[in-house]
Order: structure tokens, then C-alpha cells, then sequence
């Protein structure tokens, strides 16, 4: 018997998977947890029916949330995480040299239990001498921090349930307040292509109260389009005027700074959906 799985990322569009083995399913306080093994890119973690991660690709998103915006920022000694429960930000978070500590405020704590035991190529960093984990509303954690942070990630499921409140303006101002006063942050902002009003009003959001506000795209086989953008608000730093001379070296799979500046060279569609008031 052949068994698939099937994500309905939009009334129109699904996306499809055959299963090897299922691995997990719970349902938590929080949401419906499943973790499969997929022919096509090995496990995957699935959240409400939705492909968070898969051990093929998630290189790409993971390397891209994190090592663009610690590269921007000449020293981020201390990085914040909200969400990334499957622990792939933490892990590129700890590997950069000059961060020291790396906050992750998780509110699930069954998705931190499922990665460690079924992804543990993306949980390696939880137990890292760097590595903070809190099991918190990353909401309400932010509201609590003034002037701690050089650099926010905002690694979160899409818009819906716990996350909702993680795309509004209240959030980013909280954000704003709780980095350092050349701090900076960056968040997953979903698609392009399927969500155009959605990452045309988080721009237009993050604009209106950082002095700096880029928007940058890369793609992510399986999120839905595949191409997908992240929203990044700095005090200070410029992620397009930086001295890659002056970055350290350190492993990536995805990530150079060839590539760090083309994801700042946006499709004219993309450009369009900026200026769009
Ligand atoms: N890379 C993924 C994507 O774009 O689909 C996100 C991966 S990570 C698994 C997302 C995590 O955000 C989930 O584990 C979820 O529990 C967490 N999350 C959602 N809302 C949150 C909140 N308000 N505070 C902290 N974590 C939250």
C-alpha cells in the first residue's frame, strides 16, 4: 500500500510527499505534532498539517534566517530566537564566532521533545554551552525585554493560532524596544507569491519604525511557491552596505556573501509589492 502525504497550501494548491514511516503524532496544547519520513527529503516535522522542516532542505531556510542578519550586525554577542522549536536556527546561532549567548523562546515544548528524538541533525545545539532554551509565548517574552538584544530572530509557524500575534505592528515596536540601540531583527515572512498583502503590510509595519527596513528572498522547495521572503528591521546596520572582508568564517552549506547580496536583488513583482501602499 502506498501512503502520502498531503499539505493543502492553499484551497487550490496542495503538495505531496509518500511516506516511508510515521514516526510521531501527538497532539499537543498547542497544535497537532507529526514527524514522517519522507522518500523524496527524508523527515520532515509537520505542524497542523504544515511541513515546518525537512532534513534535505532545511539547510537553506535555517542558514538564511540567521547567518544574513548575524553578518549585518559587526557583533552579535547576544541573539534572541522566538520560536524555531526544531532547533535549526540555534544550531547555525551557536556555530557563528562571535555570538555568546543564544536566547530560544519556544512556546511548545513537545516540539523541542520530537526534534531532539527524531531530528537530531537540527537538534544538536540545545544542550550547547552558548544555548538557552525558555518555553514561553515569545509574545510576551518580547513585551518583558528593553535594550537586551543585538539581533531578534523570529523563526515562527505562519500567521494562524499561537503565531498570529508574531506578524502584527504591537510586536515589531516590542521588538524594536527590546534590541540594543544598534540592534536589528529578521523574521520568516512567508510568500511572495500566495501571501503578496501579507509581506506587503509587514514591510509597510516595519518601515514605519526602523530606520532600516529590507526585505530578502530566497527559495524553500517546500514551502508553498517556493519562493519565500524574510523581513529584516535595523537600528543601524544596513544588511546591503556590509564589509563581507570583516565577516568571520565559519562552515555554511547555502550561505556565502555572493549570496547574502543576491538575495537583496529583488524580481521587479516583489519590488512592486513594496511600494504598494
Ligand atoms: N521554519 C518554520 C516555518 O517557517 O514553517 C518554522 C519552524 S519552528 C518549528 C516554528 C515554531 O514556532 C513552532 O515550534 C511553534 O511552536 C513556535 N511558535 C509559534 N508561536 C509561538 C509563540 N507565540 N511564541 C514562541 N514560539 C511560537
Amino acid at each position: 500500500m502506498e501512503l502520502w502525504f498531503t499539505e493543502k497550501q492553499t484551497p487550490y494548491l496542495e503538495f505531496s510527499c509518500k511516506v516511508a514511516a510515521t514516526l510521531h503524532r501527538e497532539k499537543t496544547p498547542y497544535q497537532d505534532l507529526a514527524v514522517i519520513d519522507t522518500f523524496a527529503y527524508g523527515r520532515m516535522l509537520v505542524l497542523d498539517g504544515i511541513v515546518q522542516t525537512t532534513v534535505k532542505d532545511e539547510f537553506i531556510y535555517h542558514e538564511m534566517i540567521t547567518h544574513v542578519a548575524l553578518n549585518t550586525h559587526p557583533a552579535p554577542r547576544e541573539v534572541l530566537i522566538i520560536g524555531g522549536g526544531d532547533g535549526g536556527t540555534l544550531r547555525e546561532v551557536v556555530k557563528h564566532p562571535r555570538v555568546e549567548r543564544a536566547t530560544m523562546v519556544e512556546i511548545d515544548e513537545r516540539v523541542i521533545a520530537a526534534s531532539r528524538e527524531y531530528l537530531p541533525e537540527l537538534s544538536v545545539a540545545f544542550d550547547h554551552p552558548k544555548a538557552n532554551v525558555v518555553i514561553d509565548d515569545g509574545i510576551k517574552y518580547v513585551a518583558g525585554c528593553r535594550n537586551q538584544y543585538d539581533v531578534i530572530i523570529i523563526d515562527s509557524t505562519d500567521p494562524v493560532g499561537p503565531a498570529q500575534g508574531l506578524f502584527r505592528a504591537d510586536f515589531y515596536r516590542n521588538t524594536f524596544e527590546a534590541l540594543k540601540e544598534d540592534g536589528l531583527f529578521v523574521a520568516q515572512t512567508e510568500s511572495p507569491l500566495f501571501d503578496g498583502e501579507l509581506v506587503r503590510r509587514i514591510f509597510s509595519d516595519v518601515r514605519s519604525i526602523f530606520p532600516v527596513a529590507r526585505l530578502y528572498i530566497t527559495v524553500i522547495p517546500t514551502y508553498p511557491g517556493g519562493l519565500w521572503t524574510f523581513t529584516m528591521g535595523s537600528k543601524r546596520y544596513d544588511p546591503c552596505g556590509i564589509a563581507f572582508e570583516d565577516i568571520p568564517s565559519y562552515e555554511t552549506r547555502f550561505y556565502t556573501p555572493a549570496v547574502h547580496r543576491a538575495a537583496f536583488v529583488l524580481p521587479r513583482f516583489v519590488e512592486e509589492l513594496l511600494e504598494a501602499r
